[in-house]
């Protein structure tokens, strides 16, 4: 069992006054963890300890900076088994997948280290004996709000950026991962100095407090709805928000590509992480000419997949987050059922214990039923029948989400219409998962506003002074 602890003004243990909360194994209903609840008034303190531990922060040099960062992620490296044993047993991501989750934050922790130092402006001369430059600053105080889904992985990159920024950060993890942003938070503070990284802990209340804090950057990786109540805080306090919210991604299958493969990228993205991932596949637009077979192979590949709490290699789809999530995703199931949808395997509850739910596949769909329209963050693939790519890619666009979306086609010219006419941040060809290490996203409308990731998201948590300087008058 974990027991977690706060870490408030450079004190671990502190505060947690508000009560405690208990997270339970969703692959069984077994307590895993422990964690304190802040209270509005720690959050209060912890913000102001944290402004004080700002200014020296911020006056690091760079290269010392990069150099804490580098030895934060070695930290973070000796406890990476403990980190994904930690993920599985809160949130029920198979253990392979989580250390691949921790492996992920590791490696772009590293890569802030090198980038953070290198940044720098442009200069200008006016006149000959004047230069005019521009040099990125920290922000200062930066609220980083992270989720439960990939919680290390996630983590990592918007504190490690934030870091090596020079800013100083209150770090809030997912009330459904406490003892996973716990151990992070421990691995990174060795590293650091004293006062520069805290840990507030609890749930939506929590979340709310700090981001109503005069701090200067709220930085949410979450759901769409809390993105927008996070906004609105920002828009009363002046602080930046920087949103990577929820999806409802699209694939689209071309005419003329093969069956099988389609079938087998459409489970990749529908299925893994059983769906409880922000870019994974939420709605297909299928081609006629090859939605029967298309159908059969993803409905077989979805049967044959291994549903278990994770723990051993062959697990290939572990239990949703929580019964209440389930709840959600069942329900939008049935809901669609109901309104015509086809279920042509999984959607029904399993008996025992636990949050389990079969990857499920819906045919006769359409966009106006909640699984098409809405994020469902289950593993379940509603598939559309559509008769030209250029319908699909139309109603792949209607969508109040912006995140990404992945065309599988043999077509040079579609592939270059898909990227230029689909209204989101990414566009991937031929893959559903993959991109290049250092890869940004730039999501819009619902999906959130700024860059989450890459090198872009250094420029996100600076801000840049334009500085004019000339010589004294001249006595000479
Ligand atoms: P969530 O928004 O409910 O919770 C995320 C964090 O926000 C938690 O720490 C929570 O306590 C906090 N929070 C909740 N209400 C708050 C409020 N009113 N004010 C401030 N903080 C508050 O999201 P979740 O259920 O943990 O995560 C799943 C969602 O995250 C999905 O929608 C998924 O698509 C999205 N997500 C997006 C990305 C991306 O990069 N776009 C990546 C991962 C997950």
């Amino acid at each position: 069992m974990y027991r977690v602890e706060q870490l408030i003004g450079g004190v671990w243990g502190a505060g947690g006054t508000g009560g405690q909360q208990t997270v339970v194994d969703p692959a069984d209903g077994t307590p895993v963890s422990t964690v304190p609840v802040a209270t509005a008034d720690e959050v209060v303190k912890a913000v102001a300890a944290a402004r004080e531990a700002a200014p020296g922060w911020a006056a690091t040099a760079p290269a010392d900076r990069a150099a804490a960062l580098v030895r934060a992620a070695t930290a973070v490296e000796a406890a990476a088994e403990e980190l994904a044993r930690a993920t599985n047993a809160e949130m029920g991501k198979p253990l392979d997948d989580a250390r691949g989750g921790v492996a992920a934050g590791i490696g772009t922790l590293r890569q802030y280290a090198e980038l953070g130092p290198l940044r720098g402006g442009r200069t200008l001369h006016g006149a000959t004996d004047a230069i005019d430059f521009m040099t990125p600053q920290p922000r200062g105080v930066v609220a980083v709000i992270t989720p439960w889904n990939d919680p290390v992985a996630v983590s990592c990159g918007l504190l490690g950026a934030a870091l090596v920024t020079g800013n100083v950060v209150l770090y809030k993890p997912s009330e459904r991962t406490p003892a996973t942003g716990w151990l992070l938070a421990r691995a990174l503070d060795e590293a650091l100095p004293s006062g520069v990284l805290s840990l507030l802990t609890g749930g939506a209340e929590v979340g709310a407090a700090l981001a109503g804090q005069e701090v200067d950057v709220v930085a949410h990786v979450g759901s769409t709805a809390t993105g927008r109540a996070i906004a609105a805080a920002c828009a009363r306090t002046g602080a930046k928000a920087l949103l990577e919210n929820g999806g409802s991604d699209p694939l689209i299958v071309d005419a003329g590509v093969d069956p099988g493969w389609a079938a087998e990228q459409a489970a990749l993205g529908a299925f893994a992480n059983a769906g409880q991932i922000c870019v994974a596949v939420e709605r297909l637009y299928v081609h006629r000419d090859l939605a029967d077979d298309f159908v059969a192979a993803l409905v077989e590949r979805a049967g044959a997949l291994r549903m278990g709490p994770g723990r051993d290699p062959g697990t290939e789809l572990g239990p949703l987050v929580d019964r209440r999530h389930r709840d959600h995703v069942h329900g939008q199931v049935t809901a669609a059922v109901a309104e015509g949808a086809r279920l042509r395997v999984g959607g029904t509850l399993p008996a025992g214990p636990g949050a389990f739910y079969p990857a499920t596949v819906v045919t006769g769909c359409t966009d106006e039923m909640a699984l098409v329209r809405q994020e469902t963050f289950g593993p379940v693939a509603p598939v559309v029948v559509v008769d030209s790519f250029g319908e699909a890619l139309k109603r792949a666009a209607r969508s109040p989400y912006g995140l990404a979306a992945t065309v599988l086609t043999a077509s040079m010219g579609h592939a270059q219409r898909a990227w230029r006419e689909l209204p989101v941040g990414t566009v991937k060809v031929n893959a559903v998962f993959g991109g290049a290490p250092g890869g940004a996203a730039q999501p819009r409308r619902g999906s959130g506003q700024g860059f989450g990731y890459g090198p872009e998201l250094l420029d996100e948590l600076t801000t840049t002074k334009a500085v004019h300087l000339e010589p004294p008058t001249p006595t000479w």
